[in-house]
């Protein structure tokens, strides 16, 4: 009788790893312990050894850029398009449809909110999941204390690209078909809707391409360095807990990076 031989399984990752990695690999490291412990498991001991020379940037490749459609205003949406999915531990969505429009796919409800790709190894979770009138799904995510003004100054965006290709990916594999676009709905709850606005990240083979390359990137890192700077250390989840030694600045709150971001724009 022949042995099965395990198959090894891609380390799991999501669409907010790639983000975090994006900014500094050593605080998706860290990320990873710190979330760990609060659930009370054994905690992955980070791959960055102690004599790690820090970064001046992350070593993942930027997504591409072609065609971003940018749009001022309130999301445009079809009569016929309906909610079939929605994050249920986020609490502040905006209530983009009347409940005669909302039909959520019970495959993600009672708690199973978890959109899972096996063949890339991500998982992950979007805000919300449009079904269009012409039969197309599309992942919405929503930025509530971005403001839209400044959108193309702002560097800040190459994150929110990052995590809709890989919410994409997710409603591709999940509802069976592949999104043209994700879209980025910039709320500004702080400024009484003054400067929303919404983007369109198009998702096609490129994107997908440079997806699987960026995943396969990630898993390889050995070292996953620390990238001290100002506008990514001050937003720093374990710096805030003081796991970081190479921290450029004193962790300020999760929302400095935008507030770091106006100022540079003022
Ligand atoms: S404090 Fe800075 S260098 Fe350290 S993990 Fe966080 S972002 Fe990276």
């Amino acid at each position: 009788m022949l042995a099965t031989i395990p198959v090894a399984q891609p380390e799991h990752l999501t669409p907010h790893d790639l983000v975090t990695y994006f900014r500094c690999p050593y605080e998706m490291e860290l990320t990873h312990e710190l979330h760990a412990r609060r659930l009370g498991r054994e905690p992955p001991v980070p791959r960055t050894p102690l004599d790690v020379v820090p970064l001046r940037h992350s070593p993942m490749f930027a997504p591409p850029l072609g065609h971003v459609l940018v749009n001022d205003g309130c999301l445009d949406l079809s009569d016929q398009d309906q909610l079939v999915y929605e994050d249920a531990n986020e609490e502040d969505l905006p209530v983009l449809f009347p409940s005669e429009r909302v039909h959520l796919d019970p495959r993600f409800t009672n708690g199973h909110a978890n959109l899972v790709d096996p063949e890339m190894g991500l998982a992950g979770r979007p805000d919300l999941v449009i079904r269009q009138a012409a039969g197309g799904f599309v992942p919405l995510e929503y930025k509530s204390t971005h403001l839209f003004v400044g959108y193309h100054e702002a560097h800040g965006r190459l994150f929110d690209t990052v995590q809709a290709i890989a919410e994409c990916r997710l409603v591709h594999t999940v509802f069976g078909r592949r999104p043209p676009y994700g879209i980025i709905l910039y709320g500004d709850s702080a400024g009484n809707g003054a400067h929303e606005g919404w983007v369109e990240i198009p998702y096609g083979d490129a994107e997908e391409r440079w997806l699987k390359v960026v995943l396969a990137q990630i898993r390889e890192d050995r070292v996953r360095a620390p990238v001290p700077a100002e506008r990514n250390c001050a937003s720093c989840e374990p710096n805030g807990e003081g796991l970081c030694r190479y921290a450029a600045a004193r962790y300020v709150g999760a929302h400095h990076h935008t507030a770091f971001l106006a100022t540079r724009r003022g």
